[in-house]
């Protein structure tokens, strides 16, 4: 039996978290499991690499900032076979170079190509653990490359595709995945599983749980994933392609995103290439639009708002105002105090009244829907960023009666 395992920066972040981490990785090793192991950073250590990168050049070449930050994973991975060393287990680090993981050349965000497998099945041949850094990965010219932030997650999605493993266990500071932030709401509940699906939504709706692109590549891949916490010894959450789901719960989770900005076109004439050259001038400046709404303004006028990251707002209200004069439209509004708030749940797509529970317990809240979009298997609405906490409770309330 092959496992990946991986582990995130907290559980690694000092001498006890990385014995802790060890300990675990000794018991499987004991029972005989064939073990690739994926490391990120320990603790904070690759905001604090930035951080000295951005004290000494406020524009740094990306070039430069891969091969700093890659060798916080490095420090980890070495440790990690130091401290198994010291138990007495065969452990060797290796390094993307080593392994042979090879990415584009988009430093800060490269995608993985490639990965040998020569390396890593020689040494799991002679019963070593293997513990390879996560996040980076090597060019074509032989440069580092990072992956993108929680990148660690996507090198072992990948390192469990490649190597066919029976299952990827991501370890953790949180349990596993929940119906909603714990934060946030009072009585959130444990998933057993969630489908790859359902888990997409959630990554790209606001839930920091795994990387986003992983999910992707464990869904391509068919690779199992567990979302789980590295300490106790509780069974955490299963990412998997869900058929049929043994309790029957309506959606599987309430997510939040504050990175959301609203701008509205006011007063844009009532004809047609309007929408075009509006959104044709965002895709001209590399800006995706999230939620779009188009309504009846006064005098034979409609109204465009639509929904941004926060970090475009400026860049987007820049690109529309050098339209006002060709397009003739009233005024812009940009409001950066909103959030998104959605539902996720396969189960939707055969349950009516889904969408209409969401709305009744905002009703009940007196939260004000701003926009609403929706898809087989979410609801998102946008609202003020004041009760966008609030609204999480009032929905799990709602759905989950606590
Ligand atoms: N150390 C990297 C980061 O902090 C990669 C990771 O943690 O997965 O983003
Ligand atoms: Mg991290």
């Amino acid at each position: 039996m092959l496992t990946v395992m991986k582990f995130g920066g907290s559980s690694v972040a000092n001498a006890e978290k990385i014995r802790h981490a060890a300990s675990i990785i000794e018991k499987a090793y004991n029972k005989g499991e064939s073990l690739v192991v994926v490391l990120s950073a320990q603790g904070k250590t690759t905001d604090m690499l930035k951080e000295k990168a951005l004290e000494l050049n406020k524009r740094p070449s990306k070039r430069e900032i891969d091969m700093l930050l890659s060798t916080g994973e490095q420090q980890s991975v070495a440790l990690m076979a130091i401290c198994l060393g010291n138990m007495g287990l065969p452990a060797v680090s290796l390094n993307a170079a080593q392994v042979g993981i090879e990415t584009d050349t988009a430093h800060g965000q490269a995608r993985i190509l490639r990965i040998d497998r020569e390396r890593i099945r020689a040494e799991l041949d002679n019963r070593r653990i293997v513990i390879v850094t996560g996040f980076q990965g090597i060019d074509r010219n032989d440069d580092i490359t990072t992956l993108g932030r929680g990148g660690s997650d996507t090198t072992a999605v990948s390192l469990a595709a490649v190597l066919h493993a029976d299952t990827c266990k991501i370890f953790t500071d949180v349990e596993g995945v929940f119906t909603a932030d714990p934060r946030i709401v009072e009585k959130p509940i444990k998933l057993r599983e969630i489908g790859y699906d359902e888990m997409l939504e959630l990554s790209s709706l606001g839930t920091q749980v795994l990387m986003k692109r992983s999910v992707e590549m464990a869904k391509r891949y068919d690779v199992q994933l567990e979302v789980l916490s590295a300490e106790g010894n509780k069974p955490g959450t299963i990412v998997r392609e869900v058929k049929r789901r043994m309790e029957e719960m309506k959606i599987s989770g309430i997510a939040k995103d504050n990175n959301v900005a609203r701008i509205a076109v006011v007063g844009v004439p009532d004809e047609p290439g309007i929408a075009f050259r509006v959104f044709n001038a965002m895709a001209r400046a590399g800006i995706n639009v999230d939620i779009i709404l188009q309504s009846y303004g006064k005098d034979n006028t409609n109204d465009i708002s639509f929904t941004v990251a926060i970090e475009d707002a400026e860049p987007a209200a820049e690109a529309l105002s050098e339209l006002q004069d060709s397009i003739g439209f009233d005024h812009l509004s940009v409001d950066t105090n909103v959030s998104k708030v959605s539902i996720v749940g396969a189960g939707m797509m055969s349950a009516a009244g889904i969408a209409a529970l969401m709305f009744e317990a905002l009703y009940d809240a007196k939260i004000n829907i701003q926009m609403i979009s929706t898809s087989e298997i979410k609801v998102s609405v946008l609202i003020d960023r004041a009760y966008a906490d609030m609204a999480v409770q009032a929905i799990h309330s709602k759905f989950f009666g606590a």
